[in-house]
């Protein structure tokens, strides 16, 4: 069992946000980090933060950049979310970890981003970090359309069931979190298999992003 993306720890192994205030906490060996600065957090000061971030951004408890990404409903203009998720994208590549999204009514400046970031790997032959959603409540042709291009997705307590079984049947590895959530990341993976009729332990096996993109980190 793994929870992707949480603010509490318990006794699962754990992506946790820490974001740039609580970097000089120590944490039991379980819990692995997520360092960035979260889109309602990026104000005038987001350089200032960002140095703390790309302080950290290197240290082997640090398995993930972010939560960082663009959020159209609430937190500053745009244009400076963008700047500051840009540097995010460009730390992910820089300490090549894989990057934690948080995307609210902006998947099309999400996907044009993707899209400049492939153009310059392609250039210079290497492939971009994977980039996660997190939270992710769209619909199956949002998922469709965002994993066709090599998106993943991890998935809270709210979702939408139809794109979870889409994801599920599509064989393509996802991921499950609590977010701020009070439920624990057990209760997540039992509704879960709940929705998709499956085993817990199948889902464990399937939803374990050690499996996937963090092994290097571990050997
Ligand atoms: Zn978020």
């Amino acid at each position: 069992m793994f929870n992707f993306h949480t603010y509490c720890i318990d006794d699962v192994p754990c992506l946790l946000n820490a974001d740039y205030r609580h970097l000089e906490m120590s944490y039991p060996e379980r819990v692995h980090l997520s360092v960035g600065i979260h889109p309602w957090q990026v104000e005038d000061d987001w350089r200032e933060k960002m140095s703390l971030v790309r302080a950290v951004a290197s240290e082997n408890r640090v398995w993930a950049i972010g939560e960082c990404g663009l959020d159209k409903a609430r937190g500053a203009a745009l244009s400076v979310q963008r700047e500051a998720f840009c540097a995010h994208i460009a730390l992910a590549e820089m300490v090549q970890k894989p990057l934690v999204i948080h995307c609210v009514r902006a998947f099309d400046e999400l996907l044009a981003l993707r899209r400049e970031l492939e153009t310059i790997c392609k250039r210079q032959g290497r492939e971009p970090q994977p980039w996660v959603i997190h939270g992710f409540r769209g619909n199956p042709e949002q998922a469709k359309q965002i994993m066709a291009k090599g998106f993943l997705l991890s998935f809270g307590h709210y979702y939408n069931l139809e794109t979870l079984r889409f994801v599920f049947t599509s064989n393509r590895p996802f991921f499950l979190e609590t977010d701020d959530h009070s439920l624990s990341v057990c209760q997540i993976y039992e509704q879960v298999a709940h929705h998709l009729d499956v085993d817990v332990a199948h889902l464990e096996n399937l939803c374990d992003p050690c499996q996937t993109f963090f092994r290097p980190m571990i050997s």
